[in-house]
């Protein structure tokens, strides 16, 4: 019973990663990536090519060129290369970027201390505690609206 069974390097065995360099190596898959640089040092004579999908699976050429077609991976990268299904997530963040820029230079210094600003803390104080959150939202809108014509004079 003692026969090792052929154990297919970067596969995963009782929950331990194969390493691809030496199927001795047994890693739990979050120490794979700092193992793989390591290991690849001991054996670089080793012709093991990294996949393009995921950085932690590395393969022989040979066997990199089936691997490339199988890869779990795969679907996720051909998802993020397909323009259709790319989120909006880079230009949203970019126009938020400038717009939050554009939002401090144009906003007031700290605002100091006036009657205004006073009656409206009371306000807050006699406010309900229940109050949701948009509530609060449109009451700070107001209060920043105020700061804003506030400094105009
Ligand atoms: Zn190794
Ligand atoms: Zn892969």
């Amino acid at each position: 019973m003692s026969k090792i069974s052929k154990v297919v390097p970067g596969s995963m065995v009782d929950g331990y990663v194969v390493c691809p360099f030496d199927s001795v190596h047994r890693l739990l898959p979050s120490r794979l990536t700092v193992h793989l640089i390591r290991c690849a040092r001991n054996f670089p004579s080793a012709k093991m090519v990294r996949c393009p999908f995921n950085n932690t699976h590395v393969h022989s050429v040979a066997d990199m060129t089936t691997h490339v077609g199988t890869c779990p991976n795969r679907s996720t990268m051909v998802h993020f290369m397909n323009p259709e299904q790319l989120p909006p997530m880079e230009p949203r963040a970019s126009n938020f970027c400038i717009e939050s820029t554009e939002d401090w230079d144009a906003e007031p210094p700290a605002p100091t201390y006036n009657p205004q600003t006073h009656c409206e803390k009371n306000f807050i104080i006699i406010n309900p505690q229940g109050n949701g959150p948009a509530a609060r939202r449109e009451f700070r809108a107001r209060e920043r609206i105020r700061f804003m014509e506030n400094d105009k004079f």
